[in-house]
Order: C-alpha cells, then sequence, then structure tokens
C-alpha cells in the first residue's frame, strides 16, 4: 500500500481518488476550492439553483463501457437518467431544427427542411449509425455493436468527416437552416468527426443528465470516495511538488503545509503546473497541443435570469443569432439558452430558470482575466452583458419582457478564480478536422512517480475523457509497483548467498 496525494478534486481526482482507494492506497485528495467536483458543479442564488455542466452525460447507456465506469465511480447512484427529447435546437426566425434522440426524426426533419440536401443528409445520419456501431450502442435497444471486419469497412465512410471541419461540412449542405444548425453546436472550427459522434452518443441513448444534474453528481462521487476511507481536504491549495534525486516526496500548500507521498497524481491544467507547480518542463506530447493553433481553447460567458412564467417556449438547449448590432460586443454569432424543466426543484413552482452560454475564444477569455483587475470595471462589464442578454432573449421572446431578474453573471474570469485554469477554460482544446482524439502519456520523464490525469491529455476533454484519466493513472501507479516489486526480487536474487 503506497500513499497517494491527488492534487484537485475535480472529476479526474475524484476518480483517480476512488480508483486508488479500491486499490487499496492511503489517499488524500487536496481541493483549493470550497467543494469537490471541479467544473462539474452548481449553486444556489436565493430559491434557484444554478447547474454549471452537465448537458449529455457520455456513458448512460448501460451497453457501455463508460457506464460500468460511472457506476464503479458511484456517478449514477441508481438516479433517474433524463435522456430529454432533444439536445438542441437551432432556431432562426421561428423555424427549427432539433437534434432529437430519435435520429430517425432528425433525418426525417432535416430531410423536409430541404429535400435538395437528401442525400447529403442521409450520408451524414449513416456515418452517425456507423459510429454507433463502433461504440455498442447501436440497433433497436442499442446494445449491438459491429464485427470487427465491419468496422474496418466502415472506416472509409468516416474518413470524410475527419477531414471535415463543421464549417466546412456545413457549407455542404445547401438550405441555411441546415448550415446553421450544423455549425451551431460546436462552432466552425470543430472536426466534423466530433459532431457526428455527439449525434450517435445522444442518439444512442448514451448522453443523458442524472438527477441532481452536475452538483448531485459531484456530491455522490466525493461520498463514494469518502465511503471508501479517503480523505478530501478543502481549501488546501497545493504550490509546489517538492523533488529530490528524480523523485517527488512531498507537496507544499499555500497554508504552510507539506504532506509527504509516495506518488502524486496531478489533475489540473497542465498550463499552470510545469515551471510553477512543479520544476519540470511540459513534455513534448503536451507542448505540441499548447503551440498548435488549431488546438484552440474556449470559455464562456454565462447568466442565469430567474423567470416569472410557468412556461417556457421551447424544450432543452434552444441556439439562435445574436442580433447584428451585439455581435461584436459578445465576440460571438450564438447564444446558448437553456431552460431546466427537467429539474422542477431547481426554481420554485409557477416559476423557471434560464441560463445563456455565449463561447468566449482565447482572446476574449484573456480580455475578462484582465479586466477583474480592476473590480469595479469589471463589475460595471457584468452588469452590462446581463442588460444585453436580457434584451437579445426578449427580442426572441417577447413573452418574457419584464419577467426575467438577472440573477448571476460568470465569465472566464470565474473559471480562472474557481477552477485555476489559464485561460479559464473548462475543457481542453477544441478537435479540429484531420485530428483523432488519442489519449497522451500521463508520465513525466525523468520523474516517475509524479502521473498527470487531466482532461488535457486528450481532446477535446469532457468528463468521461476526465474520470477515464483518473482510472489510468491508478492503473500507472499499480504498473510502478509491480516494476518495483520485480526490482527488487531480482537484487534479492542477485545478492550474494551467506549460506
Ligand atoms: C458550462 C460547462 C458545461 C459543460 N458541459 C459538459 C457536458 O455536457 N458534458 C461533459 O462531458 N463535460 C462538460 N463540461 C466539461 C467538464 O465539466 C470538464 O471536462 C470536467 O469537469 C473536467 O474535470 P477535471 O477534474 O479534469 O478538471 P477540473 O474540473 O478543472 O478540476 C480541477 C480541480 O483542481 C483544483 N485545483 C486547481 N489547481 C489546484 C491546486 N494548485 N491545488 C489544489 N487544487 C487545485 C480546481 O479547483 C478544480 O476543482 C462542461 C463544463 C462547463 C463549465
Amino acid at each position: 500500500m503506497s500513499k497517494i496525494l491527488i492534487i484537485g478534486g475535480g472529476v479526474s481526482g475524484l476518480s483517480a481518488g476512488i480508483y486508488a482507494r479500491m486499490d487499496g492506497h492511503e489517499v488524500i485528495i487536496c481541493e483549493r476550492g470550497a467543494m469537490a467536483g471541479g467544473n462539474l458543479t452548481g449553486w444556489q442564488r436565493g430559491e434557484y439553483h444554478i447547474d454549471n455542466c452537465i448537458h449529455w452525460l457520455t456513458g448512460t447507456n448501460p451497453a457501455t463501457d463508460t457506464y460500468k465506469m460511472w457506476e464503479t465511480l458511484g456517478a449514477l447512484g441508481g438516479v433517474e437518467i433524463m435522456q430529454g427529447k432533444s439536445l438542441y435546437t437551432y432556431d432562426e426566425g421561428g423555424k427549427r431544427l432539433s437534434l432529437y434522440c430519435d435520429l430517425d426524426r432528425t433525418e426525417r426533419e432535416m430531410i423536409a427542411v430541404s429535400p435538395r440536401d437528401e442525400k447529403e443528409i442521409r450520408e451524414f445520419i449513416s456515418a452517425v449509425r456507423t459510429v454507433q456501431g463502433l461504440s455498442g450502442i447501436a440497433g433497436e435497444k442499442h446494445n449491438e455493436g459491429l464485427t470487427l471486419l465491419q468496422k474496418i469497412k466502415s472506416l472509409p465512410q468516416l474518413y470524410k468527416y475527419y477531414n471535415l471541419s463543421t464549417g466546412e461540412l456545413a457549407a455542404g449542405f445547401r438550405h441555411p437552416l441546415l448550415r446553421k444548425f450544423i455549425v451551431s453546436f460546436l462552432g466552425n472550427d470543430f472536426g466534423s468527426l466530433a459532431l457526428v459522434f455527439i449525434f450517435a452518443h445522444y442518439c444512442g441513448n448514451n448522453g443523458g443528465i442524472p438527477r441532481g444534474s452536475s452538483r448531485g453528481m459531484a456530491q455522490r462521487m466525493e461520498k463514494r470516495f469518502i465511503s471508501l476511507g479517503g480523505r478530501l481536504v478543502l481549501n488546501k491549495e497545493a504550490v509546489k511538488v517538492n523533488v529530490k534525486n528524480g523523485k517527488a516526496y512531498s507537496v507544499s500548500f499555500g497554508d504552510g503545509d507539506e504532506i509527504g507521498a509516495d506518488y502524486v497524481i496531478i489533475t489540473t491544467d497542465p498550463a499552470l503546473v510545469f515551471g510553477r507547480l512543479l520544476d519540470a518542463d511540459m513534455p513534448g506530447y503536451l507542448t505540441s497541443d499548447y503551440s498548435d493553433k488549431r488546438k484552440m481553447r474556449f470559455s464562456g460567458i454565462h447568466c442565469a435570469f430567474a423567470l416569472d412564467l410557468s412556461n417556457v417556449p421551447f424544450e432543452g438547449d434552444i441556439i439562435f443569432e445574436i442580433p447584428p448590432k451585439y455581435k461584436l460586443r459578445l465576440g460571438s454569432e450564438n447564444l446558448v439558452l437553456r431552460e431546466f424543466s427537467h429539474e422542477p426543484s431547481f426554481a420554485p413552482s409557477g416559476k423557471n430558470i434560464l441560463q445563456t452560454v455565449i463561447f468566449c475564444n482565447e482572446e476574449n477569455a484573456l480580455r475578462f482575466i484582465a479586466l477583474r483587475r480592476d473590480r469595479a470595471a469589471y463589475n460595471k462589464e457584468k452588469a452590462e452583458l446581463s442588460r444585453i442578454i436580457a434584451d437579445i432573449i426578449v427580442n426572441k421572446f417577447p413573452e418574457m419582457k419584464d419577467k426575467l431578474k438577472c440573477i448571476d453573471v460568470w465569465t472566464p474570469a470565474t473559471y480562472k478564480r474557481f477552477i485555476n485554469s489559464e485561460m479559464g477554460s473548462f475543457m481542453s482544446f477544441a478537435l479540429p478536422s484531420r485530428c483523432l482524439p488519442m489519449r497522451k502519456s500521463n508520465k513525466i520523464r525523468g520523474l516517475e512517480n509524479v502521473i498527470l490525469a487531466t482532461q488535457w491529455q486528450q481532446i477535446p476533454g469532457g468528463l468521461p475523457i476526465a474520470a477515464e484519466g483518473g482510472r489510468l493513472a491508478v492503473k500507472t501507479v499499480a504498473e510502478l509497483e509491480k516494476k518495483h516489486v520485480h526490482k527488487k526480487q531480482e537484487k534479492h536474487k542477485n545478492a550474494p548467498s551467506h549460506a
């Protein structure tokens, strides 16, 4: 049994902690924030609950290995999984297209909108079905995988989408509503294969939301870790991993404390680890991502509104264009508006909560982070944002006039402060075209007992990637332990006998 110290109590850290306890190690998770969960979070504002993560959770279909991982982590905890009718709807002037859970319906409605695009639509939906087969979530009951031969044969069909960005894929459709539907979810610069995978998982009943949403899931994982005998210390910020002779022996904290460990698992943004928390250069397999202009990082500007209406005129996430007068100001084309009728306890009876996301590029994110140094200017900006965003919503849904009350605004500066990612990004990098989301190593050359378990090791990040990173870090510990035992045995065997 070894002593493992985990830096960061987000999903990666909790996952590493749970797997490490299951292997019998002594485990301590040190989290700089006041609660565990990291980006998997939600908070109260008066009678309203703000949920700030799960739009879809890959791995809610019991046929998948990811589901089994979530079960092991206690993340689902037997609660109801809400699949919802649609993942998102794009609306232009009242004309709408949705990504329904029912893929046949999505296909039918896309063709009904634009019969001229039928060939392209059928080809796209066929690629989605192929990916469902690859993931083992195909068939009527979503429990049929492709054979190895079928898998090999499917590769040329997917190659087209591997090569195209979402913007290029959209340009292949003739109808403007279809084009906007395709780019509205991930923007123009993602690889279109990512969109094919999202359609595949969501329509394979593999992208639901567990009851209790983000905070509920984080609390269940935390409970599982503690029930296994793990130790979680909050408000404890790691400031230095102490290394001697190529081996980490302890971690120092902002409160002056120092804790010894046999292994250190780091779960935070590598951009703030190398040369800061750890006196080591960032491994080349990661620098290549940070320096690649196509692999952008992104963050978001969000508002939450209490809505004094009993019914909302849409379901789930609706995306629509920001009026031209505000586009430059907000630095984005589209606004995502989300309602929470699936979680009635998030708002008082007869009322609703609405949340918005406006995606933010690196430049804009850094601008917010710099602005927050002048608190008055930052607060003024937030007040102005809430006014503009309310105006955009009312312009779209006039019935909401005088019924919206802003209850919170958060920006990339908020993420920077709470999660400590370099530019407030909450996923890793956007997955560009001609790039496969391969998982990178979790090792640091010359520093065997420091292991990475971050979402940055597999683009584009997200909850399952974070959790899997934690699991793999503990697997690496097991391999190292085995290697050491083997080395000891060899040494013992080769030692001169005194008999
Ligand atoms: C608005 C939003 C929507 C999202 N939607 C989805 C979705 O629908 N599906 C999906 O799969 N994913 C989604 N994500 C992404 C998902 O939340 C993240 O991929 C995931 O939570 C990352 O987990 P992590 O543990 O790797 O990192 P983090 O959540 O960043 O956790 C890292 C933790 O380390 C702590 N920390 C940092 N520095 C230190 C230090 N020096 N000492 C101690 N602790 C430290 C931080 O406080 C944090 O708690 C969304 C995220 C957001 C914000």
